[in-house]
């Protein structure tokens, strides 16, 4: 579903991706952990292209958005996002519209849908996230964590093929994080193809089916979680576990 080879991004003068290579199979959940600034968030917006990689493919669903033309790169990028979901940590819903008017607005803009086509995709994901009864309140009257799986109704409205988190319970209160992580866990039994970034070490053991642990800018270790959480190979791993409380 995602094919990542010789992934490498530079801002200004520092090179912040190093040589990622990286596959992900369809319906595969795979967690980034890694100490901060090594560059998870960065590869994560280079996969849905907010950042364009300065070397390196990414092919998603079996396309490249490197080759195609010039001329095309506008459409071929909201192709792309529309196939990749990213929920970030901030929740950066649109304060003036309510959350079924958050969650419509792409579907009409973007995908050209009727008011009412898609007035019904967003019910029905707002339904799947718990927050069909709010559905009529604004951000400012919905708490952090409402807010996140309003975030999250509005990236599943698309019906994307991968889901991208980024450390997407961090800015909530300890008391919301669970329910956001409970919807994000229902998602991943339902199938879902997903890569997330994560502190949650627990709920990372629990749904992934592979850590990535990423140092500086290249992946160090890739192994499935009780491989990785029992047994890390590198000390720099081995560090990292032991700083993270869990
Ligand atoms: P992580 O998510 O693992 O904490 P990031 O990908 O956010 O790491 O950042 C990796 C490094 O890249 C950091 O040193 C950060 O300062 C730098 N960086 C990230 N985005 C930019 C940017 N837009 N311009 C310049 N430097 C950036
Ligand atoms: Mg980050």
């Amino acid at each position: 579903m995602i094919e990542i080879k010789g992934l490498f991004k530079q801002f200004n003068n520092v090179q912040v991706l190093k040589g990622i290579d990286l596959i992900v199979k369809e319906g595969e959940k795979v967690v980034i952990l890694g100490p901060s600034g090594s560059g998870k968030s960065t590869l994560l917006r280079c996969i849905n292209y907010l950042e364009t990689p300065t070397k390196g493919e990414i092919k998603i669903n079996g396309h490249s958005f490197e080759n195609g033309d010039k001329k095309n790169k506008e459409k071929h990028i909201a192709q792309l996002r529309t196939e990749v979901g990213m929920v970030f940590q901030r929740f950066n819903l649109f304060h003036h519209l309510n959350a079924v008017d958050n969650v419509m607005a792409a579907l009409v803009t973007i995908k050209g849908l009727s008011k009412p086509e898609a007035r019904s995709i967003a019910e029905a994901n707002l339904k799947k996230v718990g927050m069909l009864e709010k559905a009529k309140n604004f951000p400012s009257q919905l708490s952090g964590g409402q807010q996140q799986r309003v975030a999250i109704a509005r990236a599943l409205a698309m019906n994307p093929k991968v889901m991208l988190f980024d450390e997407s319970t961090s800015a909530l209160d300890p008391e919301l994080v669970g329910e956001v992580l409970r919807v994000i866990k229902n998602l991943a039994e339902e199938g879902m193809t997903m890569v997330m970034v994560t502190h949650e070490m627990k709920f990372a053991k629990d749904v992934a089916d592979r850590i990535v642990f990423m140092d500086n800018g290249i992946v160090i270790e890739e192994a499935p979680p009780e491989i990785f959480f029992n047994n890390p190979t590198t000390e720099r791993a081995n560090q990292f576990l032991l700083q993270e409380s869990y």
